[in-house]
């Protein structure tokens, strides 16, 4: 997609993931001249790379419930407005005689997530026999000593990411993709717009009174075009893809070190994920690992044993943009959000908006639109 348009703007929206398309969107909608750049596709980053859920994230429960409240909060204002994209996902989490949790403290925390079930329009979870559970899902272990069930949503994030887009160029925004921001263009401690490169490998200039940092995790690169540093902690994350369903149910699993793992039936296709490792590298060419996917089978394995006789197509890879934290293991890292107006760093005119899920992209694009 290339509209052209013309070289000056109220706001550049510097990346096309969930994040940026959702700040273009509601920019627009509030009446703004609005560009939207991105470098490769609409949601081809950590965006498309997701585990396509919007979901409220139970485990936050236990050290960032906040999240998990912003996230089911948000969440119902997404299936509301995009119910044509969204379907639900229904997990059976099976409980074996070892687990971290046993089947009370299971339900114990699904009673706690119950509250929170209601604000994305979700139902509220059942227990299950083990001979219940192994009915409904018969690829479940025979060792299950019984199961909860769990209600999520799950979307495509590359049509959720799009429709944004639209949506975004429907209210007068233009928006190109395979174009690459190379440069701010600042005078003095004042950011007034963006070079970019187009895919003909033409360069130009577009001016602003805003320019908004979506990059997602590649948002320090370009905080640094206007000499700011944003901290970031970027984690990488895995799955598996089938290209059918393995299960009548989303299935979740305890992995070797204690993660839930996630096998989602997701309409015609099944992913399996995901794994979280800091990430050190280049953030255009991440590569699987066999250890990581053979990580994920181990898991998935303990509860639903036929799991290796099924062929996978092929492995998606992305890096959250989590919030810097020295110590914490990756999985615990807060998946919150923040909006910082670099005004303060001496880059006036430059916001950027980190962090956060693809959950609460709205709410995050609202706070962001505020901002500007
Ligand atoms: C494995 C995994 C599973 C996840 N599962 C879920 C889930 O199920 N539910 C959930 O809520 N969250 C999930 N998340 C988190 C969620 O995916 C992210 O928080 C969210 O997608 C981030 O969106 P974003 O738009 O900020 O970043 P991105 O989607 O990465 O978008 C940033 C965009 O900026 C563009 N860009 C970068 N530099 C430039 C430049 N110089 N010029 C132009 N464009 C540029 C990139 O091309 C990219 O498209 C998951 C994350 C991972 C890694």
């Amino acid at each position: 997609m290339a509209v052209a348009g013309p070289s000056s703007y109220d706001v550049v929206v510097i990346g096309g993931g969930v994040t940026g398309a959702g700040v273009a969107r509601d920019l627009a909608l509030r009446g703004l001249s609005v560009l939207l750049l991105d470098k490769g596709d609409w949601g081809a980053g950590t965006s498309g790379a997701s585990s396509w859920m919007i979901h409220g994230g139970p485990r936050y429960l236990e050290y960032d419930w906040d999240t998990t409240r912003l996230s089911c909060q948000d969440a119902g204002h997404i299936v509301t407005i995009a119910r044509n994209l969204v379907y639900r996902v229904v997990f059976i989490i099976p409980v074996l005689p070892h687990d971290k949790n046993n089947i009370e403290r299971m339900e114990t925390a699904m009673e706690v997530y119950d509250r929170f079930q209601p604000l994305k329009h979700a139902h509220a979870h059942r227990r299950l026999t083990a001979a219940e559970a192994r009915r409904a899902e018969p690829g479940l272990a025979p060792d299950i000593v019984g199961a909860v069930t769990m209600e999520e949503w799950g979307v495509d994030p590359h049509r959720l990411v799009f429709a944004n887009v639209d949506d975004a160029v429907a209210h007068g925004a233009h928006a190109m993709n395979h174009t690459r921001v190379i440069g701010l263009i600042r005078d003095g401690g004042k950011v007034l717009g963006v070079r970019y490169r187009a895919s003909d490998g033409e360069t130009s200039e577009a001016r602003a009174r805003a320019v908004v940092n979506a990059a997602g995790p590649w948002s320090p690169q370009v905080g640094q075009m206007a000499g700011v540093e944003i901290d970031l902690r970027p984690a990488k994350g895995i799955h598996i893809v089938y290209p059918h369903r393995i299960s009548n149910f989303s299935v979740s699993a305890e992995s070797i070190d204690g993660r839930d793992l996630l096998m989602v039936a997701h309409g015609g296709f099944t992913l399996v994920g995901t794994t979280d490792d800091d990430f050190y590298g280049d953030l255009d060419s991440v590569d699987v690992m066999e250890d990581e996917v053979d990580y994920l089978l181990q898991g998935i394995e303990r509860v639903f044993p036929a799991i290796r006789d099924y062929r996978p197509v092929r492995t998606t890879t992305g890096v959250r943009p989590t919030l810097f934290k020295w110590r914490r293991y990756e999985d615990e890292l807060s998946r919150r959000y923040e909006v910082i107006d670099h005004g303060a760093d001496g880059a006036d005119g430059l916001v950027s908006i980190v962090g956060g899920k693809l959950s609460m992209y709205r709410l995050m694009a609202e706070e962001t639109a505020d901002a500007v």
